[in-house]
């Protein structure tokens, strides 16, 4: 299949941990490259967020990154490119040429407009099934984050536009599909394929990052409050009040740049937190840490906290599980499905520190659960969330929305939005 990749934030070749780079970034880099492993021929499109990158990068064989001119050449908020998305679906009809592609895959709400409008274009020939993903829904991040939501106001009726009129939607998880029905989205349409993880690059085998107390807890992601990083802080006390003082609280995530990570709001906010409550010597935070230093960084923990307000799916526990980690989650959306209870990790109720602290002393007290959970958590990686097998899914979707076009499907034919 000729396939195209649309995510018009989350370029596959960003830096990891920034406000807008993360999950999605991954996602579309080893679904690209295990599609492409697949035989399949594979163009992403991203926004070009700065004047030094190139037009087109070759990454392998069969898969490339078009860096599609779309709106001012420097770093944008995401909530800043709705205006762009006509801009971007250009550039990709007119690299499409005459060479339409069989299935256009677009990730995030903003990239399927850009994907819906170019796939009916005219210079198409045809209409090109759309394929959408969206990672996150503007209902969930309103509910969750109300007047803070920096989405544009255009999203609450785009974004379900967008799935009313994609051929088929894949949600990442079993919790998205609940929200769709709620948005008045066909769920007859909806495939599950989760994410995946490396699971050559993810494993417990290998070097561990020295650490500086007894015990180590690691929080990863990118440093936005609804991830919840203020929760773990708050749950030192309480395990200092079961004993456990001599814990260390490592947090990956924040700016790339030096001098950045001092200027971030989020991370005075976290300072001060710590500060405040008497916990500031067991906290580091670490900033970015690149991909290569990821699993040395997750071996090195006794247990990695998940504990966002929501998650639509949540790749850091699944990489804790591939290192062999077990992982304290909030049970909310993905992490539902990834961690199991008391198998490969403790479930907490969402915004609970006592909850959070409890957890933990359970593991950090006993060597042999933290073992037992770990064993199991690879496990489950191995078996269910290798890329190989979600891209395998993803191309069943893709051919269901390829079989549901009507015959002879003629240009422009697709549902306005
Ligand atoms: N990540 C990283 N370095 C960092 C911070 C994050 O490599 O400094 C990676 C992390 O390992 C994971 C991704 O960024 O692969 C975050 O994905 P997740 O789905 O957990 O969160 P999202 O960013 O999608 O909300």
């Amino acid at each position: 299949m000729k396939i195209s990749m649309v995510s018009e934030h989350a370029s596959p070749l960003a830096a990891l941990g920034g406000v807008d780079a993360g999950g999605q970034n991954v996602h579309v880099a080893a679904l690209s490259e295990a599609l492409a492993r697949r035989g399949h021929s594979v163009t992403v499109y991203t926004r070009k967020d700065s004047p030094d990158l190139p037009p087109r990068v070759r990454v392998g064989p069969r898969l490339e990154v078009v860096h599609a001119e779309a709106g001012p050449a420097r770093r944008l908020p995401k909530d800043e490119l709705l205006p762009f998305m006509g801009e971007l679906a250009d550039a990709m009809a007119k690299d499409w040429g005459e060479r339409p592609p069989d299935v256009v895959h677009a990730h995030f709400w903003m990239s399927g407009l850009a994907a819906l409008d170019a796939a009916r274009r005219e210079e198409a020939g045809h209409r090109v099934p759309v394929v959408q993903t969206f990672h996150a829904l503007g209902t969930v991040k309103r509910r969750h984050q109300g007047a803070e939501d920096t989405s544009p106001p255009e999203r609450r009726w785009l974004e379900p536009g967008v799935g009313r009129s994609a051929d088929r939607i894949i949600a990442t998880c079993s919790d998205e599909v609940f929200e769709l029905k709620a948005m008045d989205i066909d769920t007859g349409k909806v495939s599950i394929a989760p994410c995946g993880v490396d699971l050559a690059f993810f494993s417990a085998d290998g070097p561990a990052e020295p650490r500086r107390r007894q015990h180590r807890i690691l929080s990863v992601g990118r440093l936005v409050p609804r991830k919840g990083v203020d929760l773990v802080i708050r749950a030192l006390p309480h395990l200092g009040a079961e004993g456990y003082d001599d814990v260390e609280l490592l947090i990956v995530g924040g700016g790339a740049d030096p001098g950045v990570l001092e200027s971030d709001p989020e991370v005075r906010r976290l300072l001060t937190l710590a500060a405040e409550l008497g916990v500031a010597d067991r906290v580091t935070l670490l900033g970015q840490v690149p991909r290569a230093d990821m699993p040395a960084t997750f071996r090195s923990a006794d247990a990695v906290v998940c504990t966002p307000w929501y998650e639509p799916f949540g790749i850091v526990p699944l990489e804790a599980m591939a290192c062999g980690v077990p992982v304290v989650a909030a049970a909310v959306g993905g992490l539902r499905d990834t961690v199991v209870d008391r198998v490969t990790g403790i479930h907490v109720p969402p915004r609970d520190p006592e909850a959070i602290a409890a957890a933990l002393a359970l593991l950090l007290g006993d060597a042999a659960l933290r073992a037992e959970l770990g064993a199991a958590g690879q496990q489950r990686a191995r078996s269910r969330y290798s890329w190989d097998r979600v891209a395998a899914e993803t191309e069943k979707a893709y051919q269901l929305a390829i079989a549901g076009m009507p015959a002879g499907a003629d240009r422009m034919e697709g549902a306005a939005l």
